[in-house]
């Protein structure tokens, strides 16, 4: 009776030792065989519409589409146009709040900012209304536009100049190229950004931002106009994923210890009003902008960003959450999911 069930047992055991025990990595074949199979599926769908209340986003090709992912050894898979450039917009807000942690520290972020998700459109202005007058403080985050504008007008700095080119150099490690700003969509934004400037002097209104928020709405608006491909954009999720070394050049170019806070800022808010279901579906920090891309970050494992610009109403690119879903979870990127629950 005992020696029968201690054998039980040690089976039971030994089933779950393999059940634990951590995939292996995957094979280059098998990542670039998922990349090919989501862009063979999703090149062809219709549906989403671009941006088109900054007039140069309605100009951009739809038909744009293109996936990379970078692991954290630096090997770099990809599929469809990975050259196309669109503007990085709210992606952008990622490395600013990052910039600002490397500058303050990141309680700096929880104190004048906040870090709870707003459950409100991206430029929401009741957000801010009711996280002052309801909540009673900074119980916004950084990225949405209001959170987002005050971390720019967090980023130290002599002057104008200065203060962008430390958010554009920052912007450019992580890419690991020397980035630049396509003008098109930076004038046809600066011309068309009054909601933002309405934003920036309410959050200067009530104290968050410290002085100058005109400055900080036109930086903060020539930041998002940043141009990236899609191997940018994965370039810089898996620095993220790999505790913020460029797993591509080799250099460290955020501190370790401020990278799980930009995660969960990611995990928490990254995708708007929508970001629970995307977290449900994937369980990936991830960041969208208008511009059509989005990254997402596997930590320890991978990043990954798709670019094509039609939206959907919460204003994330349709063919980015569907390839991104379906890749990350073929290849077991989840970091909540049991390999042996997703591996049937
Ligand atoms: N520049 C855009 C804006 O402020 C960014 C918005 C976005 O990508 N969600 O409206």
């Amino acid at each position: 009776m005992r020696s029968r069930n201690g054998g039980f047992i040690g089976l039971i055991s030994l089933l779950a030792v393999f059940a634990m025990a951590p995939v292996r990595a995957q094979t280059s074949d098998q990542i670039q065989a998922a990349l090919d199979a989501a862009y063979a599926k999703y090149k062809d769908i219709k549906e989403g519409k671009n941006a088109d209340y900054i007039p140069a986003l309605a100009r951009v090709d739809p038909k744009i589409f293109g996936i990379a992912l970078v692991t954290t050894d630096g090997k770099i898979h990809t599929a469809g146009d990975v050259k196309s450039e669109v503007s990085i917009q709210s992606i952008s807000k990622v490395f600013t709040m990052a910039k600002v942690m490397e500058q303050q520290g990141p309680d700096a972020i929880v104190q004048r900012i906040g870090v709870d998700a707003t459950g409100m459109r991206f430029n929401s202005i009741v957000a801010v209304e009711f996280a002052e007058k309801a909540l009673g403080g900074p119980e916004i985050n950084p990225l949405v536009n209001p959170g987002a504008i005050t971390a720019t007008s967090m980023v130290q700095g002599g002057s104008r100049d200065e203060v962008w080119q430390s958010i554009l150099d920052f912007h450019s490690a992580f890419a690991g190229r020397p980035l630049r700003v396509d003008q098109e969509v930076f004038d046809s934004e600066a011309a068309s950004n009054q909601r933002n400037q309405a934003i920036g002097a309410l959050m200067y209104a009530y104290g968050f931002i410290k002085d100058n928020p005109g400055q900080a709405v036109d930086i903060y608006t020539e930041q998002c106009a940043i141009a990236v491909n899609a191997k940018d954009l994965g370039t810089m999720a898996a620095t993220l994923a790999n505790a913020g070394k460029n797993p591509v050049t080799g250099k460290q170019v955020m501190k370790v210890q401020n990278v799980p806070e930009v995660l969960a800022v990611m995990a928490t808010a990254g995708l708007y009003d929508d970001s629970g279901k995307w977290l449900y579906r994937t369980g990936l920090p991830a960041k969208s902008g208008v511009g059509g891309g989005i990254i997402a970050v596997s930590p320890g494992k991978f990043g990954i960003a798709v670019v094509s610009p039609p939206l959907d109403e919460a204003g994330n690119s349709v063919r980015a959450q569907k390839a991104i879903t379906d890749i990350s979870n073929t290849l077991h990127g989840n970091p909540y999911a049991p390999v042996s629950a997703k591996a049937k």
